[in-house]
C-alpha cells in the first residue's frame, strides 16, 4: 500500500437494529462511515472523523485499529451513539426505515486533527450536510484543497438540510446517491436527465445506485455501468452503498489518479466490496475478508461483463 494517498472520512458511526429474512440484530455495527472506513482500509490507509458515545463498545473500535483506520479523529462524548433501525421486504426489493436517533450527532462539531487538513482524497459520508461542509471547509483552508472530494446523501438529509445539500454539492467533485434519491433530489424521474440535473448542480460526475441492478456513472467521459456481481447468499444490504463508496475511493487513493480510465476500474472496485458487503449482518463479512478475495472476485468481474466487439 506504500504509493496509496490518505482518505479522509466524515459520516456516521452508529449502532443498527437491522431485520432481514435471514435474522435479525441489535445495535450492531453501522454507519455510513463505518463500512466506507473498513472496505477502503483493504485499499488505501483511512483516517476517520466522527463520534460515539459513550456506549459505544470497545470491540467496535477494535475492528477499526484491526483494519489500520486512523481514528485521531474519532471523539468519544458523554450520550448514546448514533443509531438506526430497518427492516427488509422478504426479496430485499424495499427497505422501511423504523428509527434514526442522531444522538450524539446532534451537537457534533468536526475539529480535523492539524496533520489532516491536506488529506487528497476526501469522502462526505451520509451525514448532516451542515458537518460534510464543516470537515470540507477544513481540507480547503489556506488556500489549499483536496485533489478529489466526493459526497453521499439520503432522503433524510434531501429532506430536511435541502439548502446545505445545494450549498456541498456545488463544491464536489463526484455525489453517489441511490436512484430515488437522485429522482427526489432532480425532481427527474429518468436516471440519465437526474443525473444531468444533478451535474448542473456542481459536481462533474454522479454515481447511481441501483442496488442489485448494479451502479450508474455520468461523467465527462459518458457514461458507464457497472453491474452488481450476482450474489446468492445475500444475508444484509446494509451498508452496500457506503461499501461501494470505500472500494470506489479507496481505489483513487491507492492509485493517485481520477482520470475517466481509473474511475471506472474504481466503479468496479466500488461493487466488488459491496458484494462481499451484504454476504452477513454488520460489517462481519469483512472481519473475514483479506485481499486475495478482492483480487479473486474482481477477475470474476471481468469475466462476467466481457465480450468481443463485433463487425455486423
Ligand atoms: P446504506 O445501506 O448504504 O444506505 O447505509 C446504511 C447505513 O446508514 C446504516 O448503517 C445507518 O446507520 C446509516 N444511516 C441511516 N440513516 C442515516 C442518517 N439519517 N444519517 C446518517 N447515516 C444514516
Amino acid at each position: 500500500m506504500s504509493k496509496a494517498s490518505p482518505l479522509l472520512v466524515v459520516g456516521s458511526i452508529g449502532l443498527d437494529t437491522v431485520e432481514t429474512r435471514l435474522g435479525k440484530r441489535a445495535d450492531v455495527l453501522g454507519g455510513a462511515a463505518s463500512y466506507f472506513s473498513v472496505a477502503a482500509s483493504f485499499l488505501a490507509p483511512v483516517r476517520l472523523v466522527g463520534v460515539v458515545g459513550s456506549d459505544f463498545p470497545p470491540a467496535h473500535t477494535e475492528l477499526f485499529q484491526a483494519h489500520q483506520v486512523d481514528l485521531a479523529g474519532l471523539e468519544r462524548v458523554a450520550g448514546r451513539t448514533f443509531r438506526w433501525s430497518g427492516v427488509y421486504a422478504p426479496d430485499f426489493s424495499t427497505r422501511t426505515t423504523l428509527d434514526t436517533q442522531l444522538n450524539v450527532f446532534s451537537d457534533f462539531r468536526p475539529k480535523l486533527p492539524a496533520a489532516w487538513a491536506d488529506s487528497p482524497y476526501l469522502f462526505l459520508a451520509n451525514i448532516d450536510p451542515t458537518l460534510q461542509l464543516s470537515v470540507l471547509d477544513q481540507t480547503e483552508k489556506q488556500g489549499q484543497k483536496p485533489r478529489f472530494v466526493a459526497c453521499d446523501t439520503m432522503n433524510f438529509w434531501i429532506e430536511g438540510r435541502r439548502s446545505e445539500l445545494l450549498r456541498l454539492l456545488a463544491r464536489v467533485d463526484m455525489l453517489l446517491l441511490n436512484d430515488e434519491e437522485a429522482r427526489q433530489l432532480s425532481g427527474e424521474a429518468n436516471l440519465p436527465a437526474a443525473a444531468r440535473a444533478i451535474r448542473a448542480l456542481g459536481p462533474r460526475a454522479v454515481v447511481i445506485k441501483r442496488g442489485d441492478a448494479g451502479a450508474l456513472l455520468f461523467h465527462e467521459g459518458g457514461v458507464f455501468a457497472a453491474p452488481a456481481f450476482p450474489i446468492e447468499n445475500v444475508v444484509d444490504p446494509t451498508g452496500a452503498g457506503d461499501s461501494f463508496a470505500g472500494g470506489f475511493m479507496g481505489w483513487l487513493a491507492r492509485e493517485g489518479d481520477t482520470s475517466p480510465a481509473t474511475i471506472r476500474t474504481a466503479m468496479i472496485l466500488g461493487s466488488v466490496l459491496a458484494s462481499f458487503s451484504v454476504e452477513d449482518f454488520s460489517l462481519d463479512r469483512f472481519r473475514r475478508l483479506d485481499v486475495s478475495q478482492i483480487r479473486e472476485r474482481f477477475a470474476a468481474f471481468a469475466d462476467l461483463v466481457h465480450f468481443e466487439k463485433i463487425k455486423l
